[in-house]
């Protein structure tokens, strides 16, 4: 039996869209490339699944089909005012993006990783992280132990290892949640669609839903309705404002009346904590760390999807031009540079106190049409 290959160019640690995109560039230029998760794919993953439009160009560029992925483009999006008594419609120029099937979405890339040359290694659970001079060992909670010339962080949100290549959580920043509910249902509206009527898919987005400025996004496909909340505050609370938000969104027949939520389905996760913009650096010795492990997360929409295919990319280019010099660390710090300098501006939370904005938003028509922007394509207010 041959024996199991244990070193490594680069092993990536979590194949999310952040893993699995770094995994592939990597691997379709011939590095010899780990992608490691503690999961096997398919995994269910919870998601409103919503996608900007510019993700299309880098799934293409991972050689990913998007016809049937990116199947379903957003139709119509909607502001409200958190007690859902104001609303205001941008007049969207562009496709605001599609909903995907997150686990088929995230299947893809990995499949994409896997093609392009990249060892798959499921189920592996990784444990802890030890610098070697020229190096990282990566440890899996059964014992295995891989080594790599470099090594790139991307396993999600919450993770103690982080703090194992020199990422400090700040202590100043309250915890972010993410609550989801998802039903299956049939929102299609009975016989053919009125001319001029509203699309099925949906996006309706309503701000300011806690008193930290909330967001909460109401997202409608013809087969299922996904409801969502972010915030800062107490789990608890943001828990209670999802339930509270479906009733109100029921009372005023925004939703089917079928749509009620038992709070025992609501998935609460938590969400990127501290954001790209805010830490130091992202490189460790012999470590990159992107995706929502770097909290690379659009301030005003919490998109994490794109940015952690985008840090992805930025970072294989970093490794790319660290495995071919002599000096690998002076290379890899290069990279808090690059992605500040490409992907800042898309980040940063707007100049303006969004709470002062919001009544503009549900009065004036400019200033909803640069909310959508913002919201959409990470532009400044
Ligand atoms: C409820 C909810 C809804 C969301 N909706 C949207 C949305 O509609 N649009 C959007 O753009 N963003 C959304 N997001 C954010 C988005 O899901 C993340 O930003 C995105 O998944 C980040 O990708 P990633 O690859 O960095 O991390 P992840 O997708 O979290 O992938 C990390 C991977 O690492 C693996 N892993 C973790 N720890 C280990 C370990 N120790 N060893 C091995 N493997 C490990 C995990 O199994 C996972 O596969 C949502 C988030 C939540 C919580």
């Amino acid at each position: 039996m041959a024996k199991k290959k244990t070193e490594f160019d680069v092993i990536v640690a979590g194949a999310g869209p952040a893993g699995a995109t770094v995994a592939a560039i990597l691997a379709k230029e011939g590095c010899s490339v780990a992608l490691l998760d503690r999961e096997t794919f398919p995994r269910p993953k919870s998601c409103v699944g919503w996608v900007n439009p510019r993700t299309e160009d880098l799934l293409k560029g991972l050689g990913v089909a998007t016809k049937k992925l990116l199947a379903r483009p957003i139709g119509d999006v909607i502001f409200h005012n958190a007690n859902l008594s104001q609303y205001s419609v941008p007049k969207m120029t562009a496709c605001p993006g599609y909903f995907v099937d997150r686990g088929a979405f995230d299947e893809q890339l990995v499949r994409a990783a896997k093609k392009a040359g990249a060892h798959l290694l499921e189920e592996h659970d990784v444990s802890d992280l030890n610098p070697l001079e020229s190096g990282v060992e990566v440890v899996t909670s059964n014992g295995e132990r891989l080594t790599c010339k470099l090594l790139v962080l991307a396993v999600g949100a919450t993770t103690k290892l982080r703090a194992r290549v020199g990422l400090k959580r700040s202590e100043s920043r309250g915890v972010r949640w993410t609550a989801m509910v998802e039903q299956v249902i049939d929102t299609k509206p009975k016989g053919a669609r009125p001319k001029g009527a509203a699309a099925i898919s949906r996006m309706d987005i309503i701000l300011g839903v806690t008193p930290e400025n909330g967001l909460a996004v109401l997202a409608r496909q013809p087969d299922r309705i996904a409801l969502f909340v972010n915030s800062p505050g107490e789990r608890n609370f943001i828990r209670d404002r999802l339930v509270e938000l479906a009733a109100a969104l029921r009372a005023r027949e925004f939703v089917p009346e079928g749509f009620a939520v038992d709070p025992s389905s609501i998935v609460c996760a938590e969400s990127c904590h501290d954001p790209a913009l805010e830490l130091d650096s992202h490189v460790g010795k012999n470590t990159l760390t992107i995706g929502d492990a770097g909290g690379f997360v659009a301030a005003v929409s919490q998109e994490g999807i794109y940015p952690s295919m985008w840090s992805a990319q930025i970072a294989a280019d970093v490794i790319r031009d660290a495995l071919a010099g002599d000096q690998s660390q002076d290379a890899l710090m290069t990279f808090d540079t690059r992605w500040r300098l490409a992907m800042g501006d898309y980040l940063r939370p707007p100049n303006t106190d969004l709470q002062l904005l919001a009544p503009l938003i549900f009065s004036n028509q400019p200033m909803t049409d640069r909310m959508a922007k913002a919201f959409f394509f990470g532009e400044n207010i």
